[in-house]
């Protein structure tokens, strides 16, 4: 009986361990299974973050790294590696962060602007809670190097303006007022009449180019159609006979007849910009050559060469700059705002195409226009 006794308590002590050990092998499967569903989250998680243009950074109370993804580390300007478990000042030393992202663990969301090298950042800092318990921070950064170059450009744009407008209008008021006091009179006030004429239509140049390159960032769509670019070279030549003639320099059109797909009111702008220049930057006796061409792959150019006074080397990336001039007093001698180059660059790139220069100091520039060539298949409206 005692042994009877014994052997049942036997099995049910191994039915208990058995249950038990079961009960351990269920929970080491359940947080297997657990582990396993995190990490398919985080790796979930990881995807659409490093996905993300925008910056994001999570932090733990004391300021470390609990998730980072690719976006932020480069907009911070950081090295591309694994940052988790590090203080947030191993990815960015800038101190308005610091004040940041303190402000917001300290339960306050908080923000701010900044350059980080190459790139104007956003930085939004909020506090995160759990239970009414604040765990963390989040950090977004949103990338607004576009905006804050369009607005240096727009701010210069308008001090430039200001100034510009500002010298023909000073000289306007003082011929004028030595004409109403008195000062001047007879041969002299002609004199000052006539030079506030010149002034008066300087301005009105200038005011004309000035609309004209806002109506341009306007965006506004263009009728495009087949255009002979052979036929308005002949076009613009003819318009600047006279003034050439006047100047000694000859002008002359060849090549190929090619048709451009483009805007032909556009197209005729932009070349008498170009040849207007080729003939006021160049020296008696001098040429302006056209030449159409077919090429490269897809696309039709025009060559405007001069034997003018040429562009120094260093000024071929700012030539076709909002008021960027070589030499601003002889500009300003021929009547020139400063803007033919830049408005000639937008309606080329509004028609898809490209404009370059080649150069030399004293021998003269040549400027080529590259625009899509005509495809009878295609038609529709500049975007
Ligand atoms: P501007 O009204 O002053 O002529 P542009 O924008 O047309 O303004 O040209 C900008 C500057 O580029 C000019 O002031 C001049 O210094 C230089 N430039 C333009 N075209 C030529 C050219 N064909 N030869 C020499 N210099 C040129």
């Amino acid at each position: 009986m005692k042994k009877l006794l014994q052997g049942a308590a036997f099995s049910a002590g191994v039915i208990l361990v058995w249950t038990l050990l079961e009960k351990i092998r269920g929970q080491q499967r359940m947080i297997r299974r657990q582990t396993e569903e995190l990490a398919d989250d985080r790796g979930t998680i990881k995807a659409i973050t490093d996905n993300m243009r925008e910056g994001l950074v999570v932090l733990t109370p004391a300021e470390t790294v609990l998730s980072v993804n690719s976006s932020a580390i480069s907009l911070l300007g950081a090295a591309q590696r694994n940052y988790l478990g590090q203080s947030l000042w191993a990815l960015s030393r800038l101190p308005q962060l610091r004040e940041t992202v303190s402000q917001a663990l300290r339960g306050k969301a908080a923000g701010f602007s900044a350059w980080c090298g190459q790139r104007y950042c956003r930085f939004f800092a909020s506090p995160v809670y759990q239970d009414r318990e604040l765990t963390g921070a989040i950090l977004l950064i949103l990338d607004d190097t576009q905006r804050e170059r369009s607005e240096k450009l727009r701010r210069e744009f308008s001090a430039n303006v200001s100034h510009e407008l500002k010298t023909p209008l000073t000289s306007i008021s003082g011929f004028a007022e030595m004409i109403e006091t008195g000062m001047a009179s007879g041969e002299d006030a002609r004199n000052f009449a006539r030079r506030i004429t010149r002034e008066a239509s300087r301005l009105q140049t200038l005011i004309d180019d000035i609309i004209r390159l806002s109506r341009l960032d306007e965006q506004l769509p263009a009728p495009m159609g087949r255009v002979s670019l052979s036929a308005v070279c002949r076009e613009v030549l003819a318009t600047l006979g006279m003034v050439a003639e006047s100047r000694q320099v000859s002008l002359s059109l060849s090549g190929t007849e090619v048709w451009a797909r483009g805007n032909a009111g556009m197209i005729r702008e932009l070349l008498t910009n170009l040849c207007e220049n080729a003939v006021k930057y160049n020296r008696e006796g001098g040429s302006v050559e056209v030449e159409t061409r077919s090429g490269p792959e897809g696309m039709v150019s025009v060559i405007v060469r001069d034997t003018g006074i040429g562009i120094p080397s260093d000024s071929f990336q700012r030539i076709f700059e909002r008021f960027y001039r070589v030499d601003k007093s002889r500009s300003k001698q021929t009547g020139g705002t400063g803007l033919g180059l830049s408005i000639a660059k937008h309606l080329v790139e509004r028609q898809g195409g490209s404009i370059t220069l080649e150069s030399a100091l004293g021998e003269g520039s040549s400027f080529t226009v590259t625009l899509p060539e005509w495809q009878e298949n295609k038609c529709g409206e500049l975007p």
